[in-house]
């Protein structure tokens, strides 16, 4: 009976409009004061004692579907019509506690959305990565790397093609070399962490050492391997 009173506590109700449909529904979020983390990952994932708040990144419309997080761009009324078309309510309740099981649907639901959405790739990328990290938490080190070869692909793109990353860039060349490194792609991670020591080790030292570490990392396990 404990567990059932400390629960409450963890989590709180918010309350989320649906851009599709209009329907108001409320959602567990987990406290800021509640949140316990244990470690971050040097791809940024962050593990936690208890509920994760990677779990309650996506928002899903117990009405029509749609899945979307707070980073989604507001649907034009073309895509409104065309996702009433398409959608399908979520037949599970995602108002309560998530399992892993259900994060991980609501992020297929909501990489399904983004992509009729038209989000920005940044977006998508995100998405896959959280995805990834969810998978990992788990231990599912299968479904881990497909997400975060899909995270990859993605931010790899948004690299190449978004002009208004800018300040983000540092960010997004040092996660590029990273999920190279985490998918053994260990000649592409060097050639990103290189680029981001050279060109912006005065504009954003930290990423840079940040890569420094990861690259000396990459050549030390190539060294032990001969
Ligand atoms: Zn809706």
């Amino acid at each position: 009976m404990g567990e059932i009173r400390i629960k409450p506590s963890i989590f709180f109700k918010k309350t989320f409009a649906c851009p599709i449909c209009q329907n108001k529904f409320r959602e567990f979020r987990i406290k800021k004061s509640r949140q316990r983390v244990i470690r971050v990952d040097t791809d940024f994932a962050t593990h936690c004692d208890g509920p994760n708040p990677i779990h309650y990144a996506v928002s899903v419309c117990p009405v029509c579907g749609y899945s979307f997080t707070k980073n989604f761009t507001s649907p034009s009324s073309e895509t409104v019509r065309h996702l009433k078309s398409v959608l399908l309510p979520a037949e599970k309740d995602f108002s309560a506690e998530r399992t892993h099981e259900l994060a991980v649907y609501s992020f297929q639901r909501a990489i399904i959305c983004s992509f009729i959405n038209q989000e920005k790739e940044v977006i998508k990328g995100g998405l896959f990565l959280q995805l990834a990290w969810t998978h990992r938490f788990a231990g599912e080190e299968d479904d881990e790397k497909i997400n975060l070869g899909n995270a990859l692909y993605y931010y790899t793109e948004a690299f190449e093609t978004d002009r208004n990353l800018t300040h983000q860039l540092p960010q997004m060349m040092y996660l590029i070399g990273e999920l190279h490194m985490r998918l053994d792609n260990d000649r592409e991670a060097i050639r990103w962490f290189g680029q981001l020591i050279s060109n912006y080790k005065d504009q954003s030292p930290q990423y840079a050492k940040m890569a420094r570490e990861r690259w000396q990392e990459i050549r030390g396990i190539a060294m032990n391997s001969k």
